[in-house]
């Protein structure tokens, strides 16, 4: 099994397989170093790129340095990632012929005003690198933010949409 780094027409560059992967097989680890949730909050709070992986309850998180940290988010994935014993691994959960780019669903948590705009062209695409979990959470939040907004007329800005800080095209 070999993998690549190249472009990527999800998002700036990907990691491409030069070789088949049978479904079930682990294709890599997500290596760096482990920091606190507190510190990589401050260490990238005005970065628009982060490569943070969340480990057991989210007090930890992998500050991503190798070859996984520029695999994808895709809404329809070829590969999944599992955390044992405080180690997280990106398994295929397809056969993945060689030549594609590997991609795993985000299920992004936790990114305060960035939209996360998702741009992985699936059909079921959810148009949006948030687990669902997540987006019904911001949604209910939004909705809380609108009534706000509707109770005191004063405030004309409206609450809603502010450009991502993501260097991706804007899609709705
Ligand atoms: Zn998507």
């Amino acid at each position: 099994m070999g993998l690549i780094i190249r472009s990527s027409a999800i998002h700036a560059a990907g990691c491409y397989t030069t070789t088949a992967i049978r479904k079930g097989r682990r294709v890599a680890e997500y290596t760096g170093r482990r920091i606190s949730k507190e510190l990589a909050d401050s260490r990238y709070q005005d970065s628009a790129i982060t490569y943070l992986f969340g480990l057991g309850d989210g007090t930890m998180v992998i500050d991503g340095h190798g070859m996984a940290m520029f695999i994808n988010h895709s809404c329809d994935a070829n590969c999944e990632t599992s955390e044992v014993r405080g180690r997280v691994w990106i398994a295929a959960i397809k056969n993945i012929p060689a030549g594609d780019e590997l991609t795993y669903d985000y299920c992004l948590y936790d990114g305060g005003e960035d939209e996360a705009i998702c741009n992985c062209g699936a059909k079921k695409c959810r148009g949006s690198m948030y687990s669902p979990e997540e987006i019904r959470r911001r949604k209910k939040a939004a909705k809380k933010a609108a009534l706000k907004t509707v109770k005191k007329p004063a405030k004309k800005k409206p609450a809603n949409r502010k450009p991502g800080k993501s260097a991706k095209p804007a899609q709705s």
